[in-house]
């Protein structure tokens, strides 16, 4: 590596998406000297269709520590103050409110955000914070002994040059390199399910509410973003999708409009204009072990969850705050990558991925899957919620993240 280029440091992070970032961010503020490698340039734009994500009160809340909040949402941020959930198009159907949410007063259960304009303002702190950003970067191979953990990368397309740390953090996502140099394996299936993913606008204004359609062939979600359009996640079979990918303009509004059914409609108005589609295949992926000698896994890396929920990164955010709670204190500081302090990691991360997990397979089971008797199932889950107060609060919380905020504050 050529002169002057620093290249040892406390903790490496491989991949510069949300989680990776944020996590810079956490470890720089401990006082490690941070190297983040990412294999793209990053870019903020705006995408067409926006790739949107929706974040619950709780991640709000740690962006807001971090000192991030306030600049993501002056990117724009839609409001979720409001969520309709309905079930094939029947009369039956749950409703959330951010109102209801006891104990704290909330404005939003959640909010909407783009993905490109949310991480300039991350990038922009990565500077200010002290973390080498290391883009257009490819991590070639890892080694890790009992001192450290080497790895060889490919920078601007140069070829292998190497970086040592004590600790190695896999944010690298679904596929992560990481994950597989390290011989974690993953368990999960694949749904057999692509979503379809636009922004669309709606005859009515949106009133901040969110609806979550549960179809046979696969949810469908609309989430209101902030210039007053939604973006919508769309479930369905790869024969479907490919077909709804080809079609026009017209054709598709015609199918979304099928598709969405009068319950909602009678809500939104009729879906008047698309913006083009993206998709993306639909997985449960989830790491056998979070971590390996001198390495850990965060974000999809550790785990990818079906989108029906809205999880996945307020999943990874939470993995952010346990790891730096791990890094904090003396032990940590001797050592990042010794086994007490990722053991600790994993050991605070298993239940709350598990349950989200679990949560999220419920949902598609019952709701997606045509089991028999799953129409009934169904019916009753709705019917339950909307005469059990007790069953949609726990819905209400999970939605706004408030168990992770009532655990910290009991903690
Ligand atoms: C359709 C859809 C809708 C979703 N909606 C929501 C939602 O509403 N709410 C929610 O909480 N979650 C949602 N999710 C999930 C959310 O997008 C992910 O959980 C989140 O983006 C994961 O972030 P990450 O940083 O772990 O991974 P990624 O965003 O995948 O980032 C990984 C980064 O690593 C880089 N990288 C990869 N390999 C290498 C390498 N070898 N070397 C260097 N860099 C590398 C990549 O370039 C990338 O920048 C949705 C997912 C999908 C598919």
């Amino acid at each position: 590596m050529g002169t002057g280029i620093v290249t040892d440091f406390d903790i490496i992070i491989v991949g510069g998406g949300a989680i990776g970032a944020t996590m810079a961010l956490e470890a720089a503020a401990l006082d490690y000297r941070v190297a983040m490698i990412e294999l793209r340039r990053p870019d903020f734009a705006s995408s067409d269709p926006e790739r949107v994500i929706a974040l619950n009160y709780g991640s709000r809340c740690h962006l807001q520590q971090l000192g991030l909040w306030e600049d993501m949402a002056a990117q724009g941020a839609g409001l979720i103050r409001h969520i309709t959930v309905v079930e094939d198009n029947r009369a039956q159907h749950v409703e959330m409110d951010a109102a209801d949410v006891h104990d704290r007063p909330l404005d939003a259960l959640g909010y909407v955000l783009e993905m490109g304009p949310m991480l300039a303002p991350v990038y922009r702190k990565l500077a200010e914070a002290g973390v080498t950003v290391f883009s257009q970067t490819r991590l070639l191979s890892l080694q890790a002994d009992d001192a450290q953990v080497s790895v060889s990368l490919s920078i601007n397309g140069e070829s292998a040059q190497q970086m040592t740390a004590r600790l190695l953090i896999g944010a690298d996502g679904t596929n992560s390199q990481v994950r597989r140099l390290a011989g974690i394996g993953v368990a999960g299936w694949d749904y057999n399910r692509f979503g379809i993913v636009a922004s669309i606008r709606c005859a009515q204004a949106h009133r901040e509410t969110a609806f979550e359609c549960f179809r046979k062939a696969g949810p469908l979600a609309f989430l209101p973003l902030a210039d007053g359009r939604y973006s919508i996640v769309w479930a369905m079979r790869p024969a479907e999708a490919s077909q709804l990918l080809r079609m026009d303009d017209e054709a598709f509004i015609a199918a979304l409009n099928r598709a969405t059914g009068a319950a909602v409609l009678h809500q939104t108005g009729m879906v008047e204009a698309a913006s083009p589609r993206a998709c993306f295949p639909l997985e449960l992926s989830l790491a056998r072990r979070y971590t390996a000698q001198r390495i850990v896994l965060i974000g999809n890396a550790a785990h990818t969850v079906h989108p029906v929920a809205g999880q996945g990164m307020n999943l990874g955010l939470r993995d952010v705050r346990v790891l730096a709670d791990a890094l904090r204190g003396e032990p940590a500081h001797r050592d990042a990558g010794q086994s007490i302090v990722l053991q600790a990691y994993a050991e605070g991360r298993r239940l709350d991925v598990a349950a989200v997990a679990g949560f999220t397979e419920s949902m598609v089971d019952i709701f997606g899957i045509g089991l028999p008797g799953a129409p009934q199932l169904r019916g009753l889950g709705l019917g339950l919620m909307q005469r059990w107060p007790l069953l949609r609060d726990m819905l209400l919380n999970h939605a706004a993240g408030m168990q992770q905020l009532q655990e910290e504050s009991h903690g």
